[in-house]
């Protein structure tokens, strides 16, 4: 029976999760959805949300990468409460500074028959891999070949011993059972049943006196109390060994519960999302810029896209979770009351970006109108403008509702701060006809004595004299809007107008009358 997720408590009471991510680059989103999903359950129940830095794979670590985690929690608005960096009871929380604590474990395996130490090198595996491969088959360090092998199963002590005392190189590795059913309930997957049979010897702890993943992941799960494992489905097929393990070392009684997380898929639906859709289809993949240590390569973040960090949580939050209502838009604590691992569906989640750039427009649209225009006003200053906060204020409210992000104000706005380059010459063709010089020269005379020069004001005079002359509104209205933007878009023209102030309106004017003839 699947579990329903109700929340179990650990020995002192409450629940405890923990994001562990392996610090080999930069967190990727489907990373950010495992940390939210934690974060979401430990305070849905009061309970504890753990970093724990995975990083004793010596040869994977990048530099940097630790930090852009935390960086990328935090924009997100996820508080660590135990952890790297916060510190806290089971202190280290960083894998490679806990490294004396696993050798003892991997010996207490060893010493009670779940584990053997066995002596065969790389270059020895690599060769039966070679054999096997040329009979189209595959090496497994599995039950059926390891009583041919050079182990502590097969050695006599008194060699194992000499082997080690030589300094011979040796790993641990799991004896994996024969032939057992293990069956085991994941909260998302429901029943999950693997015959071990099927299964390796893994190594748990290698030659160079770091234990693997699997050895220091139980562990440490253990040790730091955890209640429930909630990571990607990638580990799904460790679930078993992981399982056996807890068993191994008689801790079944306090072994977490486990819920795995639904892929993320392509926007297309089929595989799993990766670094490269992002690329060809022009979205990001990772929450915060990153620049690749080595090949300086720099891969743009949802920060920097303009997200706000409401908005990307929220997102990731409906990858995968359904809350069981039309509700798409949650602040982080209605999505915190609301969560639950039940209503996490085991299918992969369908990726749209589309969809990532609606959920920042409506963020858009209710965010405080004065914290948009001081956004605005910055943008504009790292463009090198002095902006005046009235005009600001006035642009955002006029295009606000056509952009998804701060710099899409910018995008429909940026002809009030820089005269047109050009004019759309399709629209010149069509609407810039001979009488349409002599129709704006008139116009312009005219907007040089309204007063107040306000929407209002110009609406009423312009529209006064196409009346009195007889010309359709159009015969008018597009040629100037073409002078005043340069295209046929744009908000109404006579807000346009009253923003960008007498002196320019009727300066834009005279320019394209001489420069469009
Ligand atoms: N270090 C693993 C990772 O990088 C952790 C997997 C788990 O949560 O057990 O995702």
């Amino acid at each position: 029976m699947a579990d329903t997720g109700a929340a179990k408590a650990d020995r002192t009471g409450t629940v405890r999760v923990r994001f562990a991510p392996s610090p080999t680059g930069p967190l990727h989103i489907g990373g950010v959805r495992t940390a939210l999903f934690n974060y979401l359950f430990a305070r849905r129940h009061n309970g504890t949300f753990i970093l724990r830095v995975e990083d004793t794979d010596q040869q994977r670590y990048v530099d940097g990468a630790e930090s852009y985690i935390i960086d990328a929690l935090r924009w997100c608005g996820m508080e660590i409460d135990e952890g790297v960096p916060a510190g806290g009871p089971h202190a280290p929380y960083r894998q490679s500074e806990r490294k004396e604590i696993y050798g003892s474990y991997a010996m207490r395996l060893v010493e009670g028959g779940n584990a053997y130490i066995a002596f065969d090198t790389p270059e020895e595996l690599d060769q039966l891999r070679h054999e096997k491969e040329k009979a189209g088959e595959v090496f497994q360090y599995d039950h059926t070949v390891r009583g041919t092998l050079k182990n502590s199963l097969v050695l006599p002590p008194g060699k194992v011993q000499e082997l080690r005392d030589k300094g011979v190189p040796w790993v641990v590795r799991f004896l994996m059972p024969e032939n057992r059913e293990v069956v085991i309930s994941d909260i998302i997957r429901g029943e999950v049943r693997v015959n071990t049979s099927t299964l390796d010897d893994k190594v748990l702890f290698k030659a160079d006196g770091m234990p693997t993943y699997h050895l220091a992941n139980v562990t440490d799960d253990h040790l730091m109390e955890i209640t429930h494992v909630i990571r990607g489905e990638e580990w799904l097929p460790s679930l078993p060994l992981h399982v056996l393990l807890y068993e191994a070392f008689g801790w079944e009684e306090s072994m977490p519960q486990f819920a795995h997380l639904p892929l993320l898929l392509k926007p297309g639906g089929k595989g799993k999302l990766s670094k490269r859709d992002g690329d060809r289809l022009g979205f990001p993949v990772f929450p915060l810029r990153w620049k690749d240590p080595v090949t300086g390569e720099v891969s743009e973040g949802y920060r920097e896209a303009g997200y706000y960090p409401g908005a990307f949580v929220n997102l990731l939050a409906l990858l995968g979770w359904n809350p069981g209502t039309d509700q798409e838009i949650f602040t982080m604590e209605e999505m915190i009351s609301q969560f639950s691992l039940d209503k996490v569906h085991k299918a992969g989640a369908r990726f749209d970006p589309e969809k990532a750039r609606w959920f920042n427009h409506q963020y858009l649209q209710s965010a405080d109108p004065g914290r948009v225009t001081e956004e605005f006003m910055q943008l504009l200053r790292e463009k090198g403008y002095e902006p005046d906060p009235r005009r600001a204020g006035q642009i955002c409210s006029l295009v606000r509702e056509r952009a998804d992000f701060v710099h899409g104000i910018w995008d429909q706005a940026s002809f009030f701060f820089e005269r047109p380059a050009g004019y759309d010459e399709k629209l010149v063709k069509k609407k810039w006809k001979e009488d349409t010089p002599m129709l704006l020269r008139k116009v312009s005379e005219l907007l040089s004595d309204v007063a107040p020069f306000d929407a209002e004001s110009i609406s009423a005079r312009v529209r006064g004299y196409m009346e009195k002359e007889g010309t359709g509104m159009g015969n008018v209205m597009i040629p100037a809007r073409l002078a005043l933007v340069g295209e046929g878009r744009g908000p109404d023209l006579f807000l346009i107008m009253e923003i960008l102030g007498k002196e320019e309106t009727i300066r834009r004017i005279d320019t394209a009358i001489s420069e469009l003839g």
